[in-house]
């Protein structure tokens, strides 16, 4: 069994560290933060208490996708019960479309239940199921470089060195570090080549407010959480013990939507949209909060066929992170856990260069087209965001856009395809795997393609200018 560093204890540190450690291995986080969490059970204190400066959406809208809930069943059962016990939020994202949409419940949508909670609650209990698994959490430790084996080109990683010049043994140091994480510079820093890297703004900006129910009850969902209207897209997330968040996503260039991020424009503008406006019916539990500039970013530590080092590993955020509206960050970094779960199982960690080749084949098999697809849809709905900022129509030459707007309209219409576009927003399904099905793709041209561009009902972007001016 392998002593492992796991660097960053978030969501992506904890769940990996809890894998690793299941399987016997030695596992230490460290985590830059010093402040650990409450008692999981005190939820109020992690939401208003608990300080993360290492993580800027820390309070911000997030929301477990089918997809997570499923690793997390299959993978860290325990913890399913431990988010149950805080008052986490048990839903069937399939079950929240009106019945009218989706019919009466089928054997099988079960696969639609997720369990979610508000960020600092999820993190609490993650931490705690950690421990109790017997994941060591060292806080309040920053980590400033690397320690190798000297070799230069394709050094091998054996521990990390702390801000107070520790250095830490490791047989594999794990990045968690998160979006913003420095293994690039660190690995350059200790002679290696520079790792693959791609980044660019995402292009999006979010207007996010929690808020809580004076009745305990969440609002009745109307229909996807995600949802797209002329120049935005309106986000509506349950949360635990009675909480929500609702968002607004524009394009970040779309300079005449700014003015969102105050609260009074910010409902005015909610107000304008039928199947959310109740969402924000409710007592506030934060202002208006704004995050722009999320870049996405995707590092590769394989470069012209070799590893630029060894003994080290990125998952989670630190690999690849994207605009995270359609939420699946945290789904990802699960599956990526696994396949390295799953390689530790049969690869010795001091087989150095093994492993570092069959993690990347690994990720860039199953993980990286997940990311590419993320970026696709994401691109396609920033363009479209351009042109109705610009009052003209989206054209493009690839088919697979109007074909996946076909979609969430013809699901408006028919059970199987409401299905369908769920089990891809649920990240369980990818857009071939549904599409591909007998005659699904003749349905959904059939039902959807004539449909209108923003098929439900909302406002224009001349009224949203108007609700906000
Ligand atoms: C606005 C927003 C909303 C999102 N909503 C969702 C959602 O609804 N659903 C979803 O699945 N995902 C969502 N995500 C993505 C999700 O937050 C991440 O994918 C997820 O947190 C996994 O991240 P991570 O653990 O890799 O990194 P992080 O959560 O960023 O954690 C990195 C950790 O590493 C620590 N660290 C960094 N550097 C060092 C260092 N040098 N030494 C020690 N410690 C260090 C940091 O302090 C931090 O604790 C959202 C992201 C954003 C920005």
């Amino acid at each position: 069994m392998a002593r492992i560093l796991v660097l960053g204890a978030g969501l992506a540190g904890l769940g990996t560290a809890m894998l690793l450690a299941r399987d016997r291995h030695e596992v230490i986080v460290v985590e830059r933060d010093s402040a650990g969490p409450p008692p999981p059970a005190d939820t109020d204190a992690a939401w208003s208490g608990w300080q993360r400066r290492g993580v800027n959406q820390f309070r911000l809208p997030h929301f477990m996708l089918p997809r997570w809930w499923q690793e997390m069943r299959e993978e860290l059962p325990e913890v399913g019960g431990a988010l149950q016990a805080v008052g986490s939020c048990q839903v069937n994202v399939l079950e929240m479309l009106p019945v009218e949409r989706r019919g009466p419940l089928r054997p099988g949508d079960e696969r639609f239940d997720t369990v979610t909670a508000r960020r600092p609650v999820l993190e609490a209990v993650l931490s705690a199921a950690a421990e109790a698994a017997g994941v060591t959490i060292r806080r309040g430790i920053a980590v400033t470089g690397l320690t190798t084996d000297g070799r230069t080109r394709i050094p091998r990683v054996t521990g990390v060195l702390t801000a107070d010049g520790t250095a830490i043994p490791a047989d594999l140091v794990v990045d968690c570090g998160g979006r913003r994480s420095a293994l690039g510079s660190w690995l350059q820093a200790a002679g290696a080549r520079a790792p693959v890297e791609e980044r660019s703004d995402s292009g999006f900006v979010y207007y996010g407010r929690h808020f809580r129910s004076r009745t305990g009850e969440q609002p009745a969902a109307l229909t996807n959480l995600l949802h797209q209207y002329d120049s935005l897209s309106a986000i509506t997330l349950p949360g635990d013990n009675g909480t929500w968040s609702v968002v607004l996503a524009t394009a970040s260039r779309d300079k005449a939507l700014r003015g969102l991020r105050e609260p009074a424009r910010w409902h005015a503008a909610v107000a304008r949209y039928p199947l959310v406006a109740h969402w924000a019916d409710a007592e506030p539990i934060t202002g208006v909060d704004v995050m722009a500039g999320i870049e996405d970013r995707y590092r590769r530590l394989v470069a012209d066929g070799e590893p630029v080092a060894t003994g080290v590993v990125a998952v989670g955020d630190a690999w690849a992170s994207t605009n995270p509206s359609v939420g699946r960050g945290a789904s990802m970094a699960m599956i990526q856990a696994g396949l390295l779960r799953d390689l530790l199982r049969e690869t010795e960690p001091a087989d150095h260069d093994k492993l570092a080749r069959r993690f990347d084949e690994a990720s860039t098999r199953v993980v990286e087209p997940l990311y590419r697809a993320t970026l696709w849809g994401d691109r396609h709905r920033l363009a479209e965001m351009a042109a109705d900022a610009a009052g003209t129509a989206y054209r493009t030459e690839d088919p697979r856009w109007p074909v996946s707007k076909a979609l969430f309209a013809a699901g408006l219409a028919d059970p199987d395809l409401a299905r369908g576009y769920t089990s891809i927003a649920a990240f369980i399904a990818t857009p071939d795997e549904v599409l591909g099905g007998a005659g699904v793709i003749d349905r959904v041209l059939a039902l959807g393609m004539s449909a209108p561009q923003y098929p439900l009902p909302g406002a224009t972007r001349g009224e949203l200018l108007a609700a906000i001016a």
